[in-house]
């Protein structure tokens, strides 16, 4: 594939790192593909950040028909850029895309593009502990038309962020609590795909549960509101009388990358991970008899993120002792050493750009 090189005449000047929150800032450039159901894909481009024009009937606006993806560029102690696991995201973009009917992409072209593009814009990547440059690769339908279908034409887009530190002052403990209202997907819908209409339904709940003093809620399936599906926009595990379960991909849990990685690192340790239907009703069992010993979410931004207090039915449980369990801490310090380059990466995740 050959990608057309517009450099932006304008660069902007690097952030002071200490500066940098979440997807606020953005790099000098963007990488934009067009698909056509009658052409294809065509014009790869990098061309400077700059808005989008778009027809006011554009499909996105009116339908959701939009999905997209989160990973990081990490720079190394040698000064090299990394990304980790970036197949995966492709993979699942193209799951993604299947589900809302939008184009598939060749997933030799996609890395092209993620490649080409990080390493025009490496400069960016900050090198402060815990920073990195977050990637957002999207697409969505783009007919200039009101009519409900599959589309014809669509967009694709990279965008980069140099995002600071997930935890700036250390790694606290969150407050959750479990939802028994809402729901953010059910088997057969698009649960398994990130796409943005996942996240415009999870907000009301989100933001109920922070009025109330809670940083996320736990989400329960949609159909009997008893097992237990994901904390917030992260994966969620539990590590009960030994044993890390986390609840198994039925259709309506996003497939996360870390999820994925933390499975693989524990199998390898030697310690016993199950994946499988998880009951609120265990889950409060294990809370009450004390064999929960740790529990906490996981996915790209955090990596983990630990759960100190759970909140059901009006009852408060405390998750050890509100501390970060050390199996936990473990993930975190493994996970995050492969992605930055300081811990050996036996599996074979990380690709040099
Ligand atoms: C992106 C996402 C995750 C985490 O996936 P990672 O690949 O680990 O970043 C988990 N749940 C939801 C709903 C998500 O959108």
């Amino acid at each position: 594939m050959d990608i057309k090189v517009t450099l932006n005449p304008n660069p902007a000047q690097k952030p002071d790192p200490s500066t940098l929150g979440f997807g606020k800032i953005f790099t000098d450039h963007m990488f934009m593909w067009s698909w056509n159901s009658e052409k294809g894909w065509y014009n790869p481009r990098i061309v400077p950040f700059q808005r989008l024009s778009i027809h006011p009937a554009s499909t996105v606006l009116h339908y959701g028909s939009e999905i997209f993806e989160g990973l990081k560029a990490y720079r190394r102690a040698d000064g090299k850029v990394q990304l980790f696991r970036p197949i995966e995201n492709i993979r699942r973009m193209n799951n993604s895309a299947e589900r809302l009917c939008l184009p598939q992409m060749p997933e030799e072209d996609f890395m092209q593009a993620l490649k080409e593009f990080v390493k025009l814009e490496e400069d960016w990547t900050p090198s402060a502990p815990g920073t990195s440059l977050y990637l957002r690769p999207f697409m969505f339908g783009n007919d200039e038309s009101l009519g409900v279908h599959a589309v014809h034409n669509a967009e694709f887009i990279i965008i980069a962020s140099p995002v600071g530190s997930y935890y700036k002052e250390g790694i606290n403990p969150v407050k959750i609590m479990i939802e028994d209202q809402d729901v953010r997907a059910v088997r057969g819908g698009t649960g398994y795909a990130k796409c943005g209409g996942n996240y415009a339904a999870s907000n009301r709940a989100g933001e109920r549960a922070e009025q109330q003093g809670y940083s996320q809620v736990l989400w329960l399936d949609g159909v009997e509101r008893k097992y237990i599906e994901e904390v917030g926009a992260m994966n969620v595990m539990f590590k009960i009388s030994g044993t890390v379960v986390t609840p198994m991909l039925s259709g309506s849990i996003l497939p996360g990358v870390t999820r994925k990685s933390i499975i693989d690192v524990l199998k390898k340790e030697g310690y016993k991970v199950e994946e499988r239907l998880l009951s609120v009703d265990e889950l409060a069992q294990a809370m009450a008899d004390g064999t929960l010993e740790e529990a906490w979410g996981c996915g790209t931004a955090a990596v983990v993120s630990p759960i100190g207090e759970l909140c059901y039915k009006e009852h408060k449980y405390i998750v050890n002792n509100g501390e970060i369990g050390a199996l936990t801490q473990h993930l975190y310090d493994t996970l995050t050493g492969i992605q930055w380059g300081k811990v050996e990466d036996t599996f074979g995740w990380t690709v040099e750009i």
